[in-house]
């Protein structure tokens, strides 16, 4: 079968550009056959592409024989050159009246997955066939909101004076500890795919003062669940001269202007995922509870005992989402639940200024005051049973000057979740990667 070259057609128009003014002018879409329907002497193409849609119409008599006789199935990529024409009753008040048309690549016939937006798929099967399930309404909107997010954070924290770094995601040993870590194969040597840049945004704090970074991080847990990933897309931030609660008071200020971003940018989107009334601006301050308040909620409200130094269980979490559905912060951690380079507080060493960002059920970030002293951090890894030697490259950093410094890690997925109502993080992620899915 032989398919049209796309030869000297070019784009002159995205679908949301055709306005009222140009009617009476002749336009080149390109897209995918969203739907068509065939009332005998009336034919219809719904065209598609990244923004929206038109209609393409073809009338018997109107348009030339051959073209009337153009063939079409679901999802066929294609171009169309054509007048634009007011029409009341098409979508948009426009309509396209086609003097070519070129099939530039079709599809079978039968679609692993529904595209009219009748049904939905079920979610694996909807990954399977990933690129196809991209282009539904649904995920156009989550990831243009995606989208904004991103560049939401940039423009807010170089405003206010953050550099944006990268840090090497290939690292020489397993450095936190904690979390598991994917091995890699570095020429002779083992290497590891970085669960966080934690101790490179650190260092950089002694050069570029707040710094952030939007990248991946990879963490080797077998967690099924439908808030984890094996491959995560993580903000982070750290501030020099500053402590827990400067890091406190940007993240609350940084949410609060993303939302208002999206709301002013992407509300079409948020009506499509039926959140323009979820996702709404959130008051600042949050509230702070500590984690002992925490616990004790737990305890009195829902019967559920956490000794201190636990952790707080899924079903926990769960109960004190439905009490406390909106942003708070969770402080003041037990030092034995957090790492080596959270600082404890001088006069209750049991606690550490240490953060946790909930949104209802979840959480979002997890961060704290730093230890910046180096004899004190050689210290605190040999309390955590982890040997300075190991750390001597990062060590050797806090000989030249480091400043008090404080920071944070978000969860770009999580967050994602959040905004657009999402019952699985894999929907917020256009190629996820979980224990048990590789590909696509
Ligand atoms: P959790 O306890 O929920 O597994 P964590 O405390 O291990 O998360 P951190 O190491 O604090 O996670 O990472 C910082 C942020 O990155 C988290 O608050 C979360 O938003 C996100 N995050 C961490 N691990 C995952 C994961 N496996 N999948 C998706 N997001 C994650
Ligand atoms: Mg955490």
């Amino acid at each position: 079968m032989s398919m049209d070259e796309m030869e000297d057609f070019r784009k002159t128009h995205y679908t949301k550009d055709i306005i009222p003014e140009l009617i009476g002018k002749e336009v080149i879409l390109g897209g995918w056959v969203q739907n068509y329907r065939d009332l005998g002497g009336l034919k219809f193409i719904i065209l598609q592409d990244k923004f929206a849609e038109r209609q393409i119409t073809l009338k018997k008599g109107v348009v030339s024989n051959d073209l009337f006789d153009v063939k079409v199935g679901y999802q066929w990529n294609i171009m169309v050159k054509g007048i634009v024409k007011e029409f009341k009753k098409a979508p948009g008040g426009i309509e396209i009246i086609p003097s070519q048309i070129k099939i530039l690549n079709k599809t079978p016939q039968k679609l692993p997955i529904d595209m009219t937006g009748e049904t939905v798929s079920e979610l694996d099967i909807r990954l399977d066939n990933r690129v196809l399930d991209l282009r539904s309404k649904k995920n156009q909107a989550i990831f243009r909101i995606r989208s904004e997010v991103i560049n939401s954070i940039r423009e807010f924290l170089l405003k206010n004076n953050f550099t944006e770094i990268t840090t090497p995601k290939i690292i020489a040993s397993a450095t936190e500890g904690g979390t598991e870590l994917f091995p890699i194969i570095y020429f002779e040597e083992e290497a590891f795919l970085s669960q966080s840049a934690q101790l490179y945004k650190e260092q950089l704090c002694s050069v570029f003062e707040n710094v952030f970074e939007i990248s991946p991080a990879f963490r080797a847990e077998k967690s099924h669940t439908k808030r984890h990933l094996c491959e995560i897309f993580t903000l982070d931030v750290e501030m020099a001269f500053a402590n827990m609660q400067d890091v406190l008071k940007l993240l609350e200020e940084m949410i609060q202007f993303i939302i208002k971003d999206i709301r002013e940018k992407r509300l079409d989107d948020l009506k499509i995922l039926n959140m323009e009334n979820k996702t709404i601006v959130p008051k600042i301050p949050f509230p702070r509870y500590t984690y002992k308040e925490i616990i004790e909620k737990i305890s009195t409200e829902f019967n559920i005992n956490v000794e201190f130094g636990e952790d707080i269980s899924t079903e926990a979490y769960r109960k004190l989402g439905e009490v406390l559905p909106g942003y708070y912060f969770i402080i003041d951690w037990p030092t034995s639940s957090k790492p080596f380079y959270i600082i404890p507080y001088k006069d209750k060493p049991e606690l550490t200024e240490s953060f946790d960002l909930q949104k209802g059920y979840l959480e979002l970030t997890s961060g704290g005051t730093r230890v910046h002293n180096k004899e004190y951090l050689e210290k605190r890894l040999e309390e955590k049973d982890l040997n300075p030697i190991s750390f001597e490259s990062h060590l050797r950093m806090f000989d030249f000057g480091m400043p008090p410094h404080a920071g944070a890690g978000l969860g770009i997925d999580r967050f994602i979740t959040v905004l657009c109502g999402l019952d699985d993080i894999r929907e917020a992620v256009m190629y996820p990667r979980t224990p048990d899915r590789l590909t696509p």
